[in-house]
């Protein structure tokens, strides 16, 4: 037997016990003949003292077998601090070399994630995969008990894309051909809706070649959803339950729903960003029409003026948000100070007195504070403007760290127009259904159509999306032709699908939840990375194993590849 307890469970109701532990050895302390280890698993530590000493070192894999005896004096640090262990034996099951890293060090990422399994071995690293667990497991709960049945969808399934890259996999038995790995099951989903299933669920991998950020892996998770015979209302109203329940499941705390629902619209006018942080009120303002007869050309001659009022700002307080503004391309970052002797700054000698006090009224400004202008296209505006406005948040604690501030984003544009491409792509997807309304204007004037689409934000990060779907064959043929798919490639790429809209589809609708980046969220992080076992780097390399790397040239040839000198 390899342990009649954990490291973490012996208290002195076991005093006198003959006991067995297994674990790793935490610590080494000589004393004389002696040497006291605490040795440690994923329950706890437990003191063990060994009377003759053995050949183990930091990490070494023992069983120690001896008697439980009460300590004089506890060690309050330890939840088992009340007892020590007096072996009798101590054998070695797995011995160690020096470890190459000190798991409670700070580490690199590099190294952190070349020895993961001593990475892991951290307490609070193996806190955070169970915190994980805890919100799988919740999900389950909630979603079983809402009548979801979980099905598995395939991994290896046809090139369609969703927006991203895909990642391909050669096909050995068909020369030339390839699968892809999902960006999610999208598409199976919603053939699972024209199948009969009704509600659908699944805690499911996904697969996106992008370039990665902090929040973003090549593979990483989604809770999948899908219902039939939905309008969007019926959707929103089980991410809320859902929502709701896990959180107090995994953290105990209340949140109230229905959340707030935000038109797209409204949250650009408000926030510049259609992934607000409601947690603190400190809105936009657009100026333009009143700046549009002034003197200063940069404002004036400015397709859009918008700004927000900052607490009062240090002229070095000031540059750093200019360097902010100048990341998301605008050319720079215009301000009034506004004190109680008055407004001051060096633009203010080109704005009239009358212009500064109609400023002052519309924006609100009180003494003590700072405008922050951005005279640009609209974009850039709104993308510089909401930046710093997440900046100024976090700088001057606007908000409760504590609190979860869930809202939902409704009637996104359908396309956005792609300059690059010059063509219109969706927003979300392209199995976005549109408002009813709006479907006279797909061939019209695309840019007007709104979908019924929504998206889900925690604290000013996007957690998730989805939309109703459209289940009608030609009204997605419209959709496609907007975005400029040819009817050839459309029959191509998802000609299967459309043939299935043809034999009964109900309507239907859901959403994803990036369930990484939730639970990250959850407890404060944004980093999925630490709530991952076995992450990719920035450069998507897995460097414990060191994937992507070389294959044998055999295994090129069956799959009748040739890498390209
Ligand atoms: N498949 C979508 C996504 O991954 C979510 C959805 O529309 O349900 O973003």
């Amino acid at each position: 037997m390899h342990r009649t307890h954990t490291c973490g469970e012996l208290r002195k109701e076991h005093a006198g016990e003959e006991v067995t532990l297994s674990g790793w050895v935490h610590v080494i302390r000589e004393h004389g003949s002696k040497q006291f280890v605490d040795l440690r698993d994923r329950y706890g530590v437990t003191q063990v003292v060994l009377e003759e000493k053995a050949d183990i070192r930091r990490e070494t894999v023992v069983k120690v077998t001896g008697k439980v005896v009460e300590k004089p004096k506890a060690n309050e640090k330890l939840a088992t601090g009340e007892i020590e262990v007096q072996a009798s034996s101590c054998k070695i099951l797995g011995p160690a070399d020096p470890i190459p890293m000190e798991p409670e060090a700070e580490n690199t990422e590099e190294t952190r994630l070349k020895y993961r399994y001593l990475d892991l071995r951290r307490p609070d690293m193996q806190a955070k995969l169970q915190f994980r667990d805890d919100c799988a497991s919740s999900v389950r709960k909630h979603m079983h008990a809402h009548g979801f049945t979980e099905v598995e969808t395939p991994i290896l399934m046809k090139s369609t894309p969703e927006g991203a890259r895909d990642y391909i996999v050669p096909s050995r038995l068909h020369k030339g051909k390839f699968y892809a790995l999902p960006q999610s099951p999208q598409i199976y989903k919603q053939i699972l809706m024209v199948a009969g299933m009704d509600k659908y669920f699944q805690i499911v991998k996904c697969f996106r070649d992008e370039d990665l950020r902090a929040d973003r892996q090549p593979e990483f998770t989604q809770v999948d959803v899908e219902m039939s015979f939905v309008e969007q209302d019926d959707v929103i109203a089980l991410g809320d339950e859902l929502l709701k329940n896990v959180v107090k499941d995994v953290l105990g705390k209340d949140v109230k729903t229905p959340f707030p629902r935000l038109s797209y619209a409204e949250a650009m006018d408000k926030y510049g960003i259609d992934k607000p942080d409601a947690r603190f009120e400190l809105f936009l303002h657009t100026l333009t029409e009143l700046v549009k007869d002034s003197e200063f050309k940069v404002f004036s001659e400015a397709p859009c003026v918008r700004c927000l009022v900052a607490p009062a700002l240090s002229r070095k307080q000031i540059d750093k948000y200019t360097e902010l503004a100048k990341t998301y391309k605008a050319k720079g970052l215009a301000y009034l100070q506004v004190t109680k002797d008055g407004v001051d700054s060096p633009i203010k000698k080109f704005l009239s007195d009358e212009v500064v006090d109609k400023i002052v009224k519309e924006t609100g400004a009180k003494p003590d504070s700072t405008i922050l202008f951005v005279a640009d296209k609209e974009k850039v505006a709104n993308d510089a403007l909401a930046h710093i406005r997440n900046a100024l948040g976090k700088q001057f604690e606007l908000y409760d760290p504590e609190e979860l501030n869930f809202l939902w984003v409704l009637d996104f544009p359908l396309f956005e127009w792609n300059e690059d491409t010059k063509d219109w792509t969706p927003m979300h997807h392209m199995f976005t259904m549109p408002h009813e309304e709006h479907l006279q204007y797909l061939e019209s004037d695309p840019g007007k159509v709104l979908a019924q689409a929504h998206d889900i934000v925690l604290n000013g990060t996007e957690i998730g999306g989805g939309s109703i779907r459209v289940h009608h064959k030609d009204v997605q043929e419209r959709v496609m032709k907007a975005m400029n798919i040819s009817e050839e490639d459309a029959k191509k790429k998802f000609g299967f699908m459309l043939e299935a809209f043809q034999y009964g589809a109900p309507p239907h609708g859901g959403f994803a939840l990036g369930f990484d980046r939730m639970v990250a969220l959850f407890q404060g992080e944004t980093d999925i990375r630490e709530y991952i076992a076995f992450p990719k780097n920035k450069a998507a390399q897995s460097l414990m194993d060191d994937a992507p790397s070389d294959v044998e040239q055999e295994q090129l040839d069956e799959l009748h590849l040739t890498v390209k000198k």
